[in-house]
């Protein structure tokens, strides 16, 4: 039986997560949920009671979105661990940063079981983190930037399927949510917002952009703080939420544009992330939030398990415990930063703020998404 979401919040996990890697030279080779999951029974932050084990979706639920041919192909895949040309040019499987790895197709397939069943779970209301979930690249017959599937739009279909009108789905990862705002491109009962770094990949997402009309695009420029990040959450985002007044929202919570990640060049700290998570969750009866990028594993973990925290309502203490310590001194990370971590990344979860001035390129950003309602 599933846990009582009137009480508190679920946490949806698999061990999937643990040893699965994209390769030893890939950005997504690092353990980013079996940290964020170990952190938070490290911190006594977990009652088993509220773990819920992310299923496997099955076709008919993956066929919802996706192409049976590139079901097919995936299978094909982890099958053989290898891909023929075809497959390769058609599907992007094994191109384009999206390689053949063991669990190819059950491991995302495990993320949108996971995030499916949190949309489920929260149809009368509730709030699910689902850390494994997040991959808002994926296209219907496409991998596209290390996705395979698309779990957001999956666990957005669960909720229209519940006739749910009003949704927003808030996009915090450094790269457009391209693969989300597309799949509801024209939908007026979807509203995408996403924030992201200008000029990075996919280099969709224009502040003009509004994807026949419901999609809201916040292209920040690098070095992007806490100020400035807070100004346009406040200023614009909020508002727009406000005015939309949504019955769910779904929170793509991608760690990378936190200031150590190594793919994106953005300025956050996780209190930028927490506090936006925090607003958020006021603002509708049902709440979903997974993680997405991410690639330094400690900044990521920490990031992730102090959302548990935010969504439970539990202050984060000063200094991890002494197992959390060890759950973080037991990361390796294969790159510059890695070999010499700094020692905050073992011993607190909370970064220092990263406040700065701001910019007049994001007062701008947030007065062109005031100058017209949604409704106009
Ligand atoms: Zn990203």
């Amino acid at each position: 039986m599933l846990p009582d979401l009137r009480r508190a919040p679920v946490y949806i996990g698999n061990e999937i997560y643990r040893h699965s890697t994209y390769g030893a030279k890939h950005p997504l080779a690092v353990p980013r949920v079996s940290t964020c999951t170990d952190l938070i029974g490290a911190m006594g932050w977990m009652d088993p009671a509220r773990f819920v084990v992310a299923p496997m979706a099955t076709d008919a639920q993956l066929l919802r979105f996706h192409h049976p041919d590139y079901l097919a192909a995936l299978k094909r895949a982890e099958a053989t661990q290898s891909v023929s040309e075809a497959d390769r040019a058609r599907f992007r499987i094994g191109a384009d940063g999206n390689p053949v790895y063991a669990e190819i197709f059950r491991r995302p397939a495990t993320s949108a079981g996971g995030v499916m069943l949190a949309c489920r779970m929260t149809r009368e209301g509730g709030v699910v983190h689902c850390p494994g979930g997040g991959t808002h690249h994926g296209r219907p017959d496409r991998a596209s930037g290390f996705c395979y599937l698309n779990d957001p739009v999956l666990g957005i279909l669960e909720w229209l399927e519940a006739g749910l009108t009003r949704i927003v789905y808030l996009d915090l990862d450094a790269h457009h949510g391209d693969g989300v705002q597309d799949a509801f491109h024209d939908e007026p009962r979807v509203l995408t917002i996403s924030i992201h770094e200008a000029g990075r990949w996919p280099h969709t997402g224009l502040a003009e952009d509004r994807a026949g009309g419901m999609a809201r695009n916040f292209p920040v420029p690098q070095g992007c703080n806490d100020s400035e990040f807070r100004w346009l959450l406040h200023e614009a985002i909020l508002p727009l939420i406000d005015a939309f007044a949504p019955e769910a929202i779904f929170v793509q919570g991608g760690a990378d544009a936190l200031e150590e990640d190594p793919l994106a060049r953005l300025g956050l700290s996780n209190n930028a992330h927490w506090h936006a998570l925090a607003e958020v969750a006021r603002r509708a009866p049902r709440l979903v939030v997974t993680g997405g990028g991410g690639y330094n594993p400690y900044t990521t973990g920490r990031c992730w398990a102090g959302y548990w925290a935010v969504l439970n309502g539990i202050p984060i203490p000063p200094r991890t415990t002494p197992k959390a310590e060890a759950v973080l001194r037991a990361l390796r990370y294969n790159r510059a930063a890695g070999r010499n971590p700094p020692e905050h990344w073992f011993t607190t979860l909370r970064d220092a703020p990263r406040e700065g001035i701001v910019r007049d390129e994001i007062r701008r950003l947030a007065a062109l998404h005031m100058k017209e309602s949604l409704t106009a």
